[in-house]
């Protein structure tokens, strides 16, 4: 078994009386292209706030790089290599596309100018480096999610996570998209993707893990988990 990156033991989070994530235990371990799917609502996206300390546990535990991180805050976790995008974009408006993306190097980078050195890089990765100058108000929302993502990989990070990258964009954007992911995988980052294109995921994930109403109903391959009873059962509802 290879590396694990993030450990999540018993993990729970309830907003009033919704059981958001509930009692959830998984390993991501080092390498390739893992996803996090399940209906709406199922707590994707509340995991992924759990796994990088954007929402306190209210139970359970929670290990990165092997370090107990239970109690950690957010922005402890670029440093620890594991970077993130999230499904409602959060950009400063009143900063330029380069703050915005710089921002994501601060804590690993312990001087502006070398943050400013990767965070171009990054930017002309995703294709907005013409765009530096400008307001995220002036980008599209793709254009926007595209700096978020740019932002994520300021930091270098061992661990990506991606909460639907690829909703709304075109055939041909996916291509793109699913293209950059593979490269980055190439480059030895792990990347964890919430999705709701099940093609995609299908296609480029070595392992599959399913929510349902905050519990893991599945873990397993492509395959295994499209053949389990439950996981048809919550897709299709019946
Ligand atoms: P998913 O990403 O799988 O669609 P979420 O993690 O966003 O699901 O949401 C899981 C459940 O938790 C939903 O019922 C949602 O309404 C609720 N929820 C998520 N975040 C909050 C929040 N900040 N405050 C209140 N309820 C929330
Ligand atoms: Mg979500």
């Amino acid at each position: 078994m290879s590396r694990a990156l993030i450990e999540m033991d018993g993990a729970s989070k309830s907003f009033g009386g919704v059981k958001a994530v509930n009692n959830v235990t998984f390993t991501i371990d080092e390498g390739g292209v893992i996803a996090l799917v399940g209906p709406n609502g199922a707590g994707k996206s509340t995991t992924f706030d759990l796994m990088t300390g954007f929402q306190k546990l209210d139970s359970g535990r929670r290990r990165t790089m092997g370090i107990d991180t239970t109690r950690s805050p957010s922005y402890r976790f670029p440093e620890l290599g594991v970077a993130r995008t999230f499904q409602k974009v959060r950009l400063f408006p009143s900063m330029t596309v380069l703050e915005n993306a710089l921002v994501g190097g601060l804590a690993k980078f312990h001087s502006v100018s070398a943050a400013e050195g990767a965070a171009r890089r990054a930017l002309e990765r995703l294709g907005l480096d013409d765009r530096a100058d400008r307001s995220p108000a002036e980008l599209t929302l793709i254009d926007r999610k595209r700096l978020e993502l740019a932002r994520a990989l300021v930091p270098e990070p061992t661990l990506l996570l991606l909460d639907e990258v690829m909703t709304g964009l075109t055939p041909h954007e996916v291509e793109d998209a699913i293209m950059l992911i593979r490269q980055l995988v190439d480059e030895g980052v792990t990347v964890l993707l919430v999705e709701h294109l099940l093609k995609v995921v299908m296609r480029i994930s070595r392992r599959v893990l399913v929510l349902e109403h905050g519990q893991l109903i599945a873990d397993g391959t492509p395959d295994e988990v499209q053949a389990d009873p439950q996981v048809i059962e919550a897709y299709i509802g019946v």
